[in-house]
């Protein structure tokens, strides 16, 4: 028998406790036990980290300066240091590599300059504040979370500015983030589903690393992206540009409870199944492989019904084909746009009453915030019912605000509705290019139901709007396009409509 036997110097630390916090011996101990922590020494401070100069902690240094230890075991880096001097004396020692590790049970600190990072952020964010609580210290703190800066690494699609302590946006990848969301909530994917073709948009993680479908989990939960943060179990405003809107992350969340355990099972075997019925029998249409071809066919025997098989490549051609009907060029989207935000500065006016109230609304929810504040300050409410009601009022305080900002963008209320048709249509000559299917699939549950497939041709009940965009009338001038979406009177569209029989895109308005 061979036995193998790996030699390396064992580390040795002090373990650093704080004596008016009785737990954090105790504790301690414990957390070096199980972690395997070799103790070189057991140092118990009297006063507390607001000040320099404190005994405990400068023997503590001396120890380290002299080899006698290599790391600290303590609590949290607040135990160590709250005051710039001895933070600074640490992570200057972690520099030079006299402190070789600290270990927190409640913290997790690498020596990388991220690690360094939030290290200094924790020796700043202390519970100093607490621990006194006169009127100043009470603003400094509101003050400090209002300024809303998640202590930590910034999330995928983020980028930390270790300049200016700030999270800002990664101006590529927070186009794919949002993507994620988008194609999620379309119900047409799984994770491993969404991993996949992420890693084929080049999407990495900050390391660069591949996409796992358990990291396109932790992006979908994470609310950070519609601008919100928990730290501590509790939740925060962000400083930082939100990717999507709560309403976005809201539809994820729903999709992800509704898949629920079942989450990697897959959808279909086939794309387009469980989506067509039979245009004769009404039964659905379920797919098969032969030879290496996908048919699509209605589930009731040959002979009894006596629909005929589509390959799957005909399939596609035909939904490709509608979507390229109901795409719009981009420089004519785009003058729509321009007409649209001409209409909504028009408009503006009179939304100008709802957004006061709403706005009015706002304040007295950050009023409510201030007062829970207070009172959990002060002792006069628990920790837990204090975390339920504030991330409850401020979840409430995002749905308000991003009303407001719906009504300032669109004004009125048939201006959204035409700038989402045209921008759908916009995107339909992108899906339609990139060839996606379950994106095609997508698209048209989007714009209309009744799928069948009858005769080998694929047919259904398009929106309004949208057969019109089939038979390339809605596009004919910017009038017509407009008076649907304003009046809804589909009749009176209709004999508009059937002046402007134009089959081809005009050069201009
Ligand atoms: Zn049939």
């Amino acid at each position: 028998m061979i036995k193998i036997s790996i030699s390396f110097k064992i580390m040795k630390y002090i373990l650093y406790a704080r004596k008016s916090t009785d737990e954090d011996d105790a504790e301690l101990k414990e957390f070096a036990a199980k972690e395997k922590l070799e103790i070189a020494a057991s140092l118990c401070e009297a006063k507390t980290a607001k000040e320099p100069g404190r005994m405990k902690f400068g023997k503590m240094l001396a120890l380290i300066e002299n080899g006698q230890a290599d790391g600290i075991l303590s609590w949290h880096p607040d135990r160590l240091a709250r005051n710039p001097i001895d933070g600074g004396r640490i992570i200057y020692m972690v520099d030079t590599g006299k402190i070789k590790s600290l270990k927190f049970p409640s913290f997790w600190f690498e020596d990388t300059p991220q690690g360094k990072f939030m290290l200094n952020i924790a020796f700043g964010q202390s519970k100093y504040f607490i621990d006194n609580l006169s009127e100043n210290v009470k603003r400094g703190l509101r003050q400090k979370l209002r300024n809303g800066v998640y202590p930590g690494w910034a999330p995928l699609g983020y980028l930390n500015d270790y300049k200016n302590h700030n999270i800002v946006i990664h101006t590529e990848k927070h186009k794919l983030i949002k993507r994620i969301f988008e194609l999620y909530s379309t119900g047409e994917y799984t994770l491993k589903n969404l991993a996949d073709k992420f890693n084929g948009l080049g999407l990495t993680s900050h390391n660069g690393k591949k996409i796992s479908p358990g990291m396109m989990l932790f992006v979908l939960k994470n609310p950070f992206y519609y601008g919100v943060f928990r730290y501590k179990g509790e939740m925060h405003e962000g400083k930082h540009e939100p990717i999507i809107t709560k309403k976005l992350f809201d539809q994820a969340q729903v999709m992800l409870k509704r898949r629920g355990r079942h989450h990697e099972k897959k959808i279909h075997n086939y794309i387009f199944t469980d989506f067509m019925k039979c245009g004769a029998c009404g039964c659905a249409i379920t797919a098969e492989k032969h030879k290496g071809h996908i048919y699509y066919r209605c589930t009731k025997k040959k002979g009894i019904c006596a629909e005929k098989y589509v390959r799957e490549e005909n399939l596609t051609d035909q939904l490709k084909n509608i979507m390229q009907k109901v795409s719009l060029p981009d420089d004519w989207a785009n003058n729509m746009l321009n007409e649209l935000n001409k209409e909504k500065k028009a408009t503006a006016q009179s939304s100008v009453a709802l957004v006061n109230s709403l706005n009015q609304e706002v304040k007295i929810i950050e009023n409510k915030l201030d007062n829970l504040l207070d009172s959990h300050l002060e002792n006069v409410i628990d920790k837990n019912d204090y975390l339920r009601k504030k991330e409850e009022l401020i979840n409430k305080k995002i749905g308000l605000e991003e009303k407001v900002k719906r009504i300032n963008d669109q004004g009125d209320n048939w201006l959204e509705p035409m700038r989402d048709f045209i921008l759908r249509s916009r995107l339909a000559k992108k899906t339609a290019d990139e060839g996606d299917l379950p994106q095609f699939k997508a698209f048209l549950r989007n714009i209309g139901s009744n799928f069948i497939l009858q005769g080998g041709k694929f047919e259904f009940l398009a929106q309004f709007e949208w057969e019109l965009a089939c038979r390339r009338q809605a596009y004919a001038t910017w009038l017509p396009i407009k008076n649907i979406f304003r009046t809804l009177d589909w009749d009176k569209i209709k004999e508009e409509l059937s002046i402007f029989q134009c089959g081809s895109f005009p050069n201009s308005f």
